[in-house]
């Protein structure tokens, strides 16, 4: 695929680029290890200072980094400009707590001394979607950066004005040129550059497809790799929820960022006795979206990021309707330029239509209708993704229930999912492995040095 801006309200082609050539991926590769050897040993404060001066320069300019997001990948103007503030967050959480973070960790043994010592492990390859084209980057950079690593972006190929914006902000925020390196490439060169032994790990933030691909050059290398892949995360609402909230998250949870995020709700499971009230509510609100242009302030819904978006999404909903499914409002590709996608809400679905089994990265909801919770559960559960997953109920009975039975890497109870700069985020099952943000994200590329003085 080529690398280029195209508008994804308009088709319009903004700017096109020339993938690195193998040279110029060596020489970046050669920079990264020759920088690691210097910048591994910066006491935290320099890198501190750095990373706060990332955080004013992200704060200073986000109307403008949010201009270049939503021409490229269209979301709706003011969640980009909040994308940026929120990067700045993770910015200043990982300056000041890093060092805190890494501290050595003394271990009570019959040795003189013993105890867990954490060390940067070197130059890491992010490879990284472009729906959040920030903030996915970011929850690498800041714990990565933080801890000494160096890294190298292979951002997804619709988004390069995206990552040269952050390698920019970067330098000027004064990292020593090496330490965060842009690679314009195409998917197919990641291959070799993972096979490269200065590159010491991966992290993935994408498609299952490009999980397992991933995944398997990593392993050919023995390098660990961090994969945070799809989700079809369950949003389920019990009779002690309160309807007018529930209702509300319900639309904001499935059509943020267009109706495509790892973590937006995707399958309504509504028990019985509230389920047609949900219903009724849901799909009036998911009806009355306003659609438009994402630099308009009013518009709740833009265009999908990209024309095969458009289509795979037209291609599941079509197959899940012909196995039996049934369309409550939407249902269609809106006709006008770009890749604008009808607000949809689907019942009945069959067990084994897409619409049950698949992820739908537009703004499709899939309405289900439950007895109890156990049936709750069970459909929540009989999923091959595992990430998040949002339940409403006021009954605690219920609610650890959920938190103990749920299969995902998080529950969030009465509060749609969405990511924290301090907590762990990713999956389990088929939604990959290993944690970014957090005490654990952090560790994912550390050596866990184990030190014994007699
Ligand atoms: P994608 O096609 O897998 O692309 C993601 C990144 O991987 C891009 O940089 C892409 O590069 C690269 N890539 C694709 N195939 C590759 C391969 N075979 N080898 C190496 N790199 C490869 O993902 P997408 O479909 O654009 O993004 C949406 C998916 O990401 C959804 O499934 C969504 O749920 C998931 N996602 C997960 C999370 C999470 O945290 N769990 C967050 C956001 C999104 P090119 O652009 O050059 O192809």
């Amino acid at each position: 695929m080529a690398i280029a801006s195209v508008n994804p309200a308009t088709g319009e082609v903004l700017k096109t680029f020339e993938a690195l050539t193998p040279e110029q991926i060596e020489a970046k590769i050669a920079k990264a290890h020759a920088t690691f050897s210097t910048y591994r040993l910066l006491p935290y404060s320099k890198r501190a200072a750095w990373m706060n001066k990332t955080a004013e320069l992200l704060e200073a300019e986000k109307q403008e980094l949010g201009r270049i997001m939503t021409l490229e990948m269209g979301k709706p103007l003011k969640a980009a400009v909040a994308e940026a503030a929120k990067c700045a967050t993770a910015c200043r959480y990982y300056a000041e707590n890093t060092e805190r973070l890494m501290a050595d960790e003394i271990v009570q043994t019959s040795a003189k001394r013993s105890f867990v010592k954490y060390q940067p492990i070197g130059p890491v390859l992010a490879i990284m979607p472009w729906n959040f084209p920030f903030w996915q980057v970011f929850r690498f950079v800041a714990p990565a950066l933080m801890a000494g690593n160096v890294g190298l972006l292979k951002h997804a190929s619709n988004v390069p004005q995206c990552a040269l914006a952050i390698e920019d902000i970067l330098r000027r925020a004064g990292f020593p040129e090496g330490v965060f390196q842009t690679l314009l490439i195409g998917a197919k060169a990641v291959d070799a550059i993972l096979s490269d032994s200065r590159i010491m790990a991966a992290t993935l933030t994408g498609s299952e497809g490009a999980g397992i691909e991933v995944g398997v050059s990593a392993a050919k290398q023995i390098k660990k790799v961090v994969l945070e892949l799809g989700g079809s995360d369950p949003f389920i609402v019990m009779p002690s929820a309160n309807l007018e909230t529930a209702v509300a998250t319900a639309v904001t949870a499935r059509v943020q960022n267009n109706g495509q995020s790892c973590i937006a709700a995707k399958r309504f499971i509504v028990h019985e006795a509230i389920a047609d009230s949900f219903t009724e509510k849901f799909v009036a609100k998911m009806a009355g979206l306003k659609i438009g242009d994402p630099m308009d302030d009013a518009t709740e819904l833009g265009p999908l990021s990209t024309p095969s978006g458009v289509t795979d999404l037209e291609r599941d909903l079509k197959a899940s309707v012909d196995a039996g499914a049934r369309v409550l409002t939407g249902g269609a590709v809106i006709k006008r330029p770009g890749n604008f996608f009808a607000p949809t809400v689907i019942t009945d679905i069959p067990k084994e239509s897409p619409a049950y089994k698949e992820e739908f990265f537009g703004p499709v909801a899939s309405v289900f209708r439950v007895k109890n919770i156990d049936e709750a559960i069970a459909i929540a559960n009989d999923s091959r993704f595992g990430l998040g997953a949002s339940v409403w109920t006021n009954e605690p009975a219920e609610q650890e229930r959920f938190i103990r039975d749920i299969e995902a890497g998080m529950v969030y109870v009465n509060k749609m999912v969405a990511s924290d700069p301090r907590l762990p985020f990713g999956g389990v099952k088929q939604s990959g492995h290993g944690r970014e943000l957090g005490v654990h994200g952090l560790h994912e590329f550390l050596n866990i040095k184990t030190v014994w003085v007699e």
